[in-house]
């Protein structure tokens, strides 16, 4: 028999689960929400009940204040939501508490992926590969043009920089959630134990990961320091910063991103980056179809991103495969 997941239905607004009447990742407020992790095109505020890891219920406070109803799901603790369904929440590798949802039903398992990546990340938990009858894979990146390169080479591709222009001030464009920490992470990997000076919008994020356990070192707000006293240093913004007037602070900053769009030279250009630094917290192709092959599902649904080349890659695979059609989810600069 064949399986039809009707139980589960994609709905504009969110993936919703019929028996249970909950949401994962709804672009709108409702009764009751799963959020697999805190960026703000799937952790939206609102919702009757939120259901999420502690850390992503820890940073949707921080970012939205009170949240009403919440209920910390720790990795690997089954909870029964109702008609039926039971949710299981499992690490992503994505950002600090992101986690991927695994849920059961009649004798099937369906396995959300959320927003995840596979390369190593000190700044959380490591994806898990979860048996499943589907996957509901996310394709941010799914294109075979991207191929990330190791994050230890675009670290060094930073830190040479610096080396080479002890004058300016290296001026790093990051996401605030996740590759900001996990940037500054990998800076202190590679033996930089200078302090690293943040954006006021960087500041209460990275906070909250040291109190999460992430170590970060020393770091200092650029406000209040003195402009050649940031000459030869590392300073990290939200990416709308780099080609605004604070920028002016610097002395004759280079500009610089870490992204996963830093692969497409036109963004690099349109940006005006100097220093293009291909560093995502996204799986890349070669990530989302190794996991497709590794996890092996009766059928997988595609969504979030560029479908149509994984949808193709699927079928020359001889694997079942549809793509989803979700609003609400943009680019997030990661
Ligand atoms: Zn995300
Ligand atoms: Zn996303």
């Amino acid at each position: 028999m064949i399986a039809d997941f009707a139980w589960i239905r994609p709905e504009p607004g969110g993936l919703y689960i019929r028996p249970a009447d909950v949401w994962i990742d709804p672009s709108r407020a409702v009764g009751m929400a799963l959020v697999t992790h805190g960026h703000a095109d799937h952790a939206r505020a609102g919702h009757g009940m939120t259901m999420a890891t502690p850390a992503t219920l820890a940073i949707m406070q921080e970012r939205y204040g009170e949240l009403g109803e919440a209920r910390p799901m720790p990795y690997g603790e089954r909870v029964a939501l109702g008609g039926g369904v039971h949710a299981t929440f499992r690490p992503a590798g994505h950002v600090l508490g992101s986690a991927q949802v695994l849920l059961e039903h009649a004798g099937e398992r369906v396995i959300v992926t959320g927003d995840y990546k596979r390369r190593p990340d000190p700044t959380c938990a490591p994806f898990e590969v979860t048996a499943c009858d589907l996957l509901i894979t996310e394709a941010t990146f799914g294109l075979p043009v991207f191929r990330h390169p190791p994050i230890a080479t675009e670290i060094a591709r930073l830190l040479a920089a610096r080396e080479a222009e002890p004058d300016r001030a290296i001026l790093v464009g990051a996401y605030a959630l996740g590759k900001a920490q996990r940037v500054i992470a990998e800076l202190r990997i590679a033996g930089y134990h200078a302090p690293i000076y943040l954006h006021g919008a960087m500041e209460k994020m990275c906070r909250l990961y040291a109190e999460q356990g992430v170590a970060l070192g020393e770091l200092r707000p650029v406000a209040g320091t003195a402009k050649a006293a940031l000459a030869g240093q590392i300073v990290i913004c939200p990416p709308s910063a780099l080609g605004d007037r604070w920028s002016a602070r610097m002395p004759d900053p280079v500009p610089a991103m870490a992204s996963g769009w830093m692969r497409v030279r036109q963004r690099v250009k349109q940006r005006g980056i100097e220093l293009p630094l291909v560093i995502s917290d996204h799986a890349d192709w070669d990530e989302l179809t190794a996991t497709i092959a590794e996890v092996n599902p009766a059928e997988t649904w595609i969504t979030h991103g560029r479908e149509d080349a994984l949808l193709r890659w699927c079928e020359l695979t001889q694997r079942r495969a549809r793509a989803l059609a979700l609003i609400g989810y943009e680019d997030e600069d990661d």
